[in-house]
């Protein structure tokens, strides 16, 4: 399932089953003195990992490129930021990458979602569509599909992003750092419900995640699978 660990025969075997390739979008980004600065991106990618546990598919090494980070908003340290143009064209050429070997579905999952770095993402993505009829491409953040079902998600290393964590990776979260009384998000760089996190909710949104988003991938499968033979025969 992790690419990056396959050996062609296995590659070639998902293939032919289930040709769907996850593509972990994230940032290395301050989250707060309580969460790594990976937590975009290692909810994202184990969300993934669940997601295609479901569905079949790859799930690619993620990519730490953020734009639109904590870093030019207010200065927080421990942070990268790169251009837009990077993004877009990384994003792109990925696309093409996975095109050229043969997905039929990709799927990018956005951990890190500034309204402008999702803007970039979803350019990068427009190109390759606008090239490529097939194949489908879904580009979404992690919290979009528990939405679906008004289920809100998608905070800055608040109760949501910090419960997630707290499910998947309990050894790299330690709520006791965060300081005593309120917390404001401009000092200390995460949403102020952050201290309310807990497993328990990071597991039900894992889990709203995966029933959401799975019918919706295999949805997209079916459809590539049908059309495309008679997209290939006519030449398109
Ligand atoms: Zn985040």
């Amino acid at each position: 399932m992790k690419y990056e660990e396959m050996r062609p025969r296995e590659i070639n075997a998902v293939l032919r089953e289930s040709p769907i390739a996850y593509l972990v979008w994230g940032a290395h980004e301050w989250h707060g003195v309580h969460n790594p600065t990976g937590l975009d991106t290692l909810k994202a990618y184990h969300m993934a990992l669940d997601l295609c546990r479901e569905t079949g598919g790859v799930v690619l090494p993620p990519v730490y490129c953020g734009y639109q980070t904590m870093k030019p908003w207010m200065g927080f340290h421990h942070t990268f930021e790169f251009s837009k143009s990077l993004v877009t064209q990384f994003v792109f050429e990925h696309l093409e990458n996975l095109y050229d070997e043969g997905f039929k579905v990709m799927v990018v999952l956005m951990g890190h979602y500034g309204g402008k770095h999702v803007e970039a993402v979803k350019a990068g993505v427009a190109q390759f569509t606008e090239k490529h009829r097939y194949p489908k491409v879904l580009a979404i953040t992690d919290y979009e599909p528990a939405s679906w079902v008004q289920v809100k998600g998608g905070d800055h290393a608040g109760r949501n992003e910090t419960s997630l964590l707290l499910h998947y990776r309990p050894d790299l979260v330690d709520l006791a750092e965060l300081p005593d009384g309120e917390l404001v998000h401009a000092r200390d760089g995460c949403s102020v419900d952050a201290k309310e996190a807990s497993a328990e909710h990071g597991a039900f949104l894992a889990k709203t995640f995966v029933e959401q988003a799975a019918p919706k991938v295999r949805e997209l499968l079916a459809e590539a699978c049908r059309d495309w033979p008679v997209l290939v025969s006519r030449g398109e």
